[in-house]
């Protein structure tokens, strides 16, 4: 195992800079803001530890990128930045979610509400669910996999067609696989950043995914009739468990995160690290590390402070929901899973609490 570990004085450069009039925007957090955020150079912090390579099939041992502190992204012309006419974040569900319509739109309802936290300050629209005919993609069987794909690219293009004139972005979601091209294997997403959109499957986060008795593989391999989306009816969709809701949270705004301009973090364990298999999106955190956090907060504005505390009553609101609805099985199956979600409740109270000191 390898430690990234840059050293104080990089940290620290990263996250204030050297320029001036950054150094006077950074002056200007609240003494206990700056308390928090410097924990991203305090030598031994906590909160934020340093990123840990487990192979050399890990994101940044097998794609060198270069590194993008907070004055180089806040200096990003190119960046998209939200603006009053333009500040709505859509999610297209495609497809199910659950077995049902009504599992859909709860399971949209868990992700709409944790984005809403993350990106504190943005609406978060969901708009009506589609089946994939709708979208007049392309699709296939994967020819080792044997479960159903569906074309990235042409989701794109419906997605472009649908976006809103008030979004700052759309990102569509479905729990079907994808694929790129042709010849390749499969994508977990694809966006496009200067148009601000993005579609991103969750299927592979299905624990299953990888199994033998994996239930979407399909028992032939039959060619497909183009146009007939018949073979979507019923198709299998996984459990809606807390691991997925989990990995769903974190890709999608590690994705958005991208639209607003924050390139792959490389300073300290951060939900923005790049990532190349499952378990190496697993070891990454939840939330963001302070370099990130500025980064966003100076694109939003928000209060440190409020923005965790939303964050931390999203997750709490699953844990009461689960006590509240033990003696009610009928809804049992509806509650948020919130139980993967422990550790990054338990780190949020310590990060409050550096911040109500
Ligand atoms: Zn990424
Ligand atoms: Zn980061």
């Amino acid at each position: 195992m390898k430690v990234i570990k840059h050293s104080q004085e990089v940290l620290k450069v990263a996250l204030i800079s050297e320029d001036a009039q950054l150094v006077k925007l950074y002056d200007a957090f609240q003494p206990k803001e700056k308390l928090l955020l410097s924990e991203a150079y305090r030598p031994d912090s906590v909160l934020f530890k340093p990123i840990t390579l487990h192979s050399e099939s890990d994101w940044i041992s097998s794609h060198p990128e270069s590194t993008q502190d907070f004055a180089q992204f806040y200096c990003d012309p190119r960046r998209n930045r939200p603006s009053p006419q333009k500040n709505r974040i859509y999610v297209q569900p495609i497809g199910s979610f659950g077995d049902s319509r009504v599992s859909t739109d709860i399971y949209m309802k868990w992700l709409k509400d944790y984005c809403e936290a993350f990106y504190y300050g943005l609406t978060v629209r969901i708009l009506s669910p589609v089946p994939v005919s709708h979208t007049g993609c392309a699709f296939r069987v994967n020819e080792y996999t044997h479960n159903l794909q569906i074309h990235a690219g042409h989701l794109l293009n419906y997605l472009k067609k649908k976006k809103p004139k008030d979004a700052f972005c759309i990102v569509g979601v479905t729990m079907i696989d994808l694929y790129p091209r042709d010849s390749w294997n499969f994508v977990f997403g694809q966006a496009s950043l200067t148009e601000g959109m993005g579609i991103f499957s969750f299927a592979r986060y299905d624990s299953d995914f990888y199994s033998a008795n994996y239930k979407g593989k399909l028992k032939t391999t039959k060619k497909l009739s183009p146009a007939d989306y018949s073979v979507f009816d019923g198709y299998y969709t996984p459990e809606l468990s807390s691991k997925l809701l989990l990995r769903s949270c974190k890709t999608l705004t590690h994705e958005i995160g991208h639209i607003f301009g924050l390139h792959h973090c490389q300073w300290l364990q951060c939900v923005m690290q790049g990532s190349n298999h499952l378990e190496e999106a697993d070891r990454r955190p939840l939330d963001l590390c302070p370099i990130c956090l500025r980064k966003l907060q100076s694109a939003l504005g928000f209060n440190i402070m409020e923005r965790y505390q939303v964050l931390q009553k999203w997750i709490e609101d699953g844990v009461n929901e689960t006590e509240a609805g033990l003696s009610n099985d009928g809804r049992a199956a509806l509650q948020k899973p919130v139980e993967a979600f422990k550790e990054s409740c338990d780190w949020i109270v310590k990060c409050l609490h550096v911040l109500q000191k």
